[in-house]
């Protein structure tokens, strides 16, 4: 994982350091000393790659579950329970996101910091979907998706930092370093986002994805997300619910409909063919990066990505 390739990374070359420190006759100043680094367990891949950016090279970060995969039916292994056995600071978004981490924590005997980053946040509330089908939501009704806020990420950045600096005193001042130009670059995102919904008009911004992964999303800009499935994967759609969607696709001409990075494609691609439209012809990532090489690698490369299918596909260009 990365914590022992980092360690691979960075052991040899320390040594290569030190060899050459004291082969080199003059050169006294030894190496400055590189801090064991913090080993933080992220509960899925997005929460990661903050951990990541605030953490810098004090932070060995291990991801649950990674790029592509869908965190709401995550089942864990013991390869799991003994990453965060080994961690000093398990970081996780809350709300009712993790279902199975506080079964994972306890198999794991884990006494180390837990850091929930949506406290703090605004929470959008649940909407009251016209496809319910008379089950409860795990997740109460508070949607977990918050990262897609930008202004909630901001919050959740901030968070990070202060989890590791509880985790690693020493490393404090970096850490809210690198949080502060990280949050610059966040802000310039959102500014961003602004712009390019600015141009649309409000009627046309509506989009149907497999799952409703995008309220945060709706709040900050202003577009309507219609989905097939609720706040979790977890639940399978009603007939019902389908019917409805579809429905809703031919009175209100919606033309924005997107396939989901975690989620099966079969269900867009019905409700494409029944109302004789296509599916937008690049996947929404709703709660997963893309593996390196992808087009959403990092927080932002997602958020910006997302932005220009979802711009692209309601002015059906
Ligand atoms: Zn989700």
């Amino acid at each position: 994982m990365m914590t022992s390739r980092l360690l691979r990374l960075t052991s040899p070359s320390r040594r290569a350091l030190l060899a050459a420190a004291l082969t080199l006759p003059g050169l006294a100043v030894a190496a400055p000393a590189a801090p064991t680094p913090v080993r933080a367990v992220a509960s899925f891949s997005i929460l990661a790659d903050w951990v990541r950016v605030v953490g810098g090279e004090r932070v060995a970060v291990d991801v649950l579950v990674p790029p592509g995969a869908d965190a709401h039916v995550f089942q864990p292994t013991p390869a799991h329970a003994r990453q965060i056995a080994q961690a000093q600071a398990v970081f996780a978004i809350g709300l009712g996101f993790e279902g199975w981490l506080g079964r994972l924590l306890q198999s794991a005997a884990y006494r180390g910091l837990k850091i929930e980053v949506s406290q703090g946040i605004e929470p959008v509330r649940q909407a009251a979907h016209g496809h319910s089908h008379g089950h409860g939501h795990a997740h109460g009704d508070v949607d977990p998706h918050a990262w897609q806020s930008v202004k909630q990420a901001m919050v959740m950045v901030g968070r990070v930092a202060e989890g590791l600096c509880q985790a690693d005193a020493a490393g404090c001042e970096t850490y809210r370093a690198n949080a502060a130009a990280y949050a610059g670059e966040l802000r310039t995102l959102d500014t961003e986002i602004r712009a390019a919904w600015a141009a649309v008009p409000a009627e046309q911004r509506r989009v149907i994805t497999t799952h409703d992964a995008f309220g945060y999303y709706a709040r900050d800009y202003g577009v309507r997300f219609l989905a097939a499935r609720g706040v979790s994967t977890e639940a399978e759609p009603s007939a019902q619910g389908i019917a409805r969607l579809i429905r809703q696709v031919r009175q209100e001409k919606v033309r924005a409909l997107f396939v989901e990075n975690i989620s099966d494609p079969r269900l867009i691609e019905q409700i494409a063919r029944d109302t004789g439209t296509r599916p937008a012809p690049e996947a929404l990532f709703s709660d997963a990066l893309s593996p390196a090489g992808g087009p959403a690698p990092t927080y932002t490369a997602l958020m910006r990505h997302n932005t220009r299918a979802l711009v692209r596909a309601v002015r059906g260009d």
